[in-house]
């Protein structure tokens, strides 16, 4: 078989030369912004926990009921109808996220995003049990035997709980627990969407890790356009560390003994070329080749940094929270065009929002035409036209509505189910009814009418509607009672 060319130089940070998956086990490395990390995770892990078991308002803190199409927000319940209310929601969501990595750069990813959260919190921490850390002190290389079966049970064991959790959001944590302490059998569908969803983050975790970073998410891909040189990223200073050189193994002989000496020390910048940095690197890039797609802006590597910079006497920051900007010129700009113009149009995003959802009534009402003929002509003279009145009460107590038509005398509504007239909450009805008007209304084949919707003596909507009939220049004598078209 023909020899491959090989690379001149990494392609990815997780490819080897000859293509194969290279395995990150990075490095702990302790300090200030890992603490900081720590906290910030498990506290956001019982935050994600707990959420499912919070109610507001009577309904669960977060509920996506997607097989009825109803999505609850902390106390508020946008339903099939809210598409407007639903559409603001999310514009919003995006611009923030915009604004949030122009400011912060990629925040979000190292110290808040659920993949890196529980990798390097939950996941990493059971393999580094088992397996020892890497670094100078590892005592196993690869676990094998019990503990590669302890590994994987515990990751078995932590997908379960997530999975459980994970759906707590989209059947809520009344059904979910129902589900738990009944048979399998008893819901089937339910159990192998679970099996299906602790399987995901089996594989996840266990084996996909940081090519979910790099690869699968579009957060990440996205990038390039949505940071500008102004943007927090972590991030090197070229000026200060180049030309990068090992440490010497010399002492000075006098004044500072136990410290370590750069070769050529006035000379070289303050890199010594550890690699600290890149062996602690989740994701496996070297922050000195500059910024790059794969930085998930964890700052790890400033911990490792600083801890050498401190052991070779240098001050920290080496690689530091800064922008390119800075690091290049000295100079940050904070007020720039996209900085601006993000918060303005978040502020019109979050009025318009506001202004609908005040705006909102207590029902939605949607007037439908009526499934068959558009109209009849009655014995009476009159004409009938079928009208589907569609009624989703948002309040909290059952409500009994009534049909109308008050700007016109002459017209009479009939409803055919009344039964439907009542309408539970959160609920939605669709009310047959028929409208019947004077023949001779149908000026141009059409007259139109004001349907009302009432409610405990309240006016819910009033809506047009276009009743359709004969022209009557041409309705002869012998059409009454016979269905026109
Ligand atoms: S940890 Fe600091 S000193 Fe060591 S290689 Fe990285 S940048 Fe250079
Ligand atoms: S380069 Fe530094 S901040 Fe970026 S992912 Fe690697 S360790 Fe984290």
């Amino acid at each position: 078989m023909p020899k491959l060319l090989e690379p001149e130089q990494r392609v990815l940070a997780t490819l080897n030369q000859d293509g194969s998956r290279r395995w990150l086990r990075p490095r702990v490395s302790k300090g200030r912004f890992l603490t900081a990390r720590r906290v910030v995770a498990y506290l956001l892990i019982a935050i994600f926990t707990a959420i499912p078991y919070i109610t507001i308002n009577s309904k669960p803190a977060i509920l996506l009921d997607i097989p009825a199409r109803e999505f609850t927000f902390f106390g508020f319940t946008f339903l099939p109808t809210d598409t407007l209310l639903l559409a603001l929601f999310m514009l919003t969501v995006f611009v923030g996220i915009f604004l949030i990595t122009a400011l912060f750069g990629r925040v979000w990813c190292g110290w808040a995003c659920p993949q890196t959260v529980y990798m390097e919190f939950l996941y990493r921490p059971i393999e580094r049990l088992l397996e020892g850390a890497p670094g100078k002190k590892q005592t196993v290389k690869r676990a094998s035997g019990v503990r590669k079966f302890v590994k994987y049970a515990l990751f078995l064991a932590a997908s379960m709980f997530l999975a459980h959790i994970f759906l707590a959001y989209f059947v809520g944590i009344e059904r979910l627990s129902t589900w738990v302490t009944q048979s399998p059998l008893e819901h089937p569908t339910s159990f192998i969407v679970m099996v299906a969803v602790t399987a995901l983050m089996l594989f996840d975790f266990g084996f996909l890790r940081e090519q979910v970073c790099l690869v699968a998410c579009p957060y990440g891909r996205f990038q390039s356009v949505m940071l500008d040189r102004n943007s927090l990223i972590v991030t090197y200073d070229n000026k200060r560390g180049e030309p990068r050189g090992k440490i010497s193994k010399r002492r000075k002989k006098s004044g500072d003994v136990g410290l370590p000496v750069v070769s050529e020390a006035d000379a070289r910048g303050d890199c010594i070329d550890c690699k600290m940095c890149v062996t602690t690197c989740p994701t496996g890039i070297d922050i000195r080749d500059g910024l790059q797609m794969e930085c998930i802006g964890c700052a790890q590597c400033i911990d490792a940094c600083d801890a050498v910079m401190e052991k070779v006497g240098k001050p920290r920051g080496l690689i530091r929270y800064s922008s390119q900007a800075a690091v290049e010129s000295g100079r940050w700009r904070m007020v720039r065009p996209r900085v601006v113009l993000y918060p303005a149009v978040l502020a019109v995003l979050v009025s318009a929002f506001v202004l609908t959802l005040s705006q909102k009534s207590t029902a939605d009402v949607t007037l439908l035409r009526g499934l068959g003929r558009p109209f009849m002509v009655l014995d009476d003279g009159r004409v009938s036209n079928q009208l589907r009145v569609k009624v989703t009460n948002r309040s909290k107590e059952t409500q009994a509505y009534t049909l109308s038509t008050p700007l016109l005398e002459s017209a009479e509504l009939l409803v055919t189910d009344e039964e439907r007239l009542t309408v539970a909450p959160g609920e939605t009805q669709t009310i047959d009814a028929l409208v019947l008007v004077p023949a001779e209304l149908f000026a141009d084949g059409s007259v139109s009418v004001s349907v009302q919707v009432d409610a405990g003596g309240e006016t819910i909507a009033t809506k047009k509607y276009r009743l359709v009939g004969p022209d009557p220049d041409r309705l002869r004598p012998e059409d009454e009672g016979e269905p026109q078209r």
